[in-house]
């Protein structure tokens, strides 16, 4: 599955939206959801998804998803780079498998990068729960401080 294709809505994201799978989540509103990410690329490695738009990428997501889910991105960047003190932060999305795509709903990635540390490999290394835990709770308590 990449570019073109039929939206599988059994694929691992929208199980989370339907309450099926679990995630760590950091923020919802009716329209959107964010939660951190299984695999991280660095520490405080977090995703956004649109929960009413059955879209695999960019091409596909109608354009009001679209605004609400970077609405929450940068709502969720502000906390991540509030809380984590980061020294940058890359907010990435990719489009079909030869893009890097994994994951066929549309999503966003936050990735705080901080200096002297390199990124670590796309969709693998799995964090632990403890570690998730309590980046959760910081990343919440954060979000509702400055809601
Ligand atoms: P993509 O490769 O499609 O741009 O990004 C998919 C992202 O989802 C990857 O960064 C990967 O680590 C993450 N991911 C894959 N499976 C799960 C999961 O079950 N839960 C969470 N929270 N993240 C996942």
């Amino acid at each position: 599955m990449s570019l073109e294709g039929t939206y599988d809505p059994q694929n691992i994201f929208a199980k989370i939206i339907r309450g099926e799978a679990p995630c760590y989540k950091l923020y919802e509103d009716d329209d959107t959801l964010a939660f951190l990410d299984l695999f991280p690329q660095s520490y405080g490695h977090a995703l956004v998804i649109p929960k009413r738009s059955a879209a695999r990428n960019l091409l596909e997501v109608d354009t009001d998803a679209l605004c609400r889910t970077m609405a929450t991105v940068q709502r969720l960047t502000r906390a991540i780079v509030a809380e984590l003190e980061p020294d940058g932060v890359q907010v990435a999305q990719f489009n079909g498998a030869p893009a890097g795509q994994t994951v066929f709903h549309i999503h966003m990635h936050i990735v705080p990068r901080y200096a002297g540390e390199g990124l670590g490999k796309h969709a693998a290394g799995k964090a632990e729960p403890a570690e998730l835990e309590a980046l959760q709770a910081r990343l919440v308590k954060r979000l509702q401080a400055t809601a």
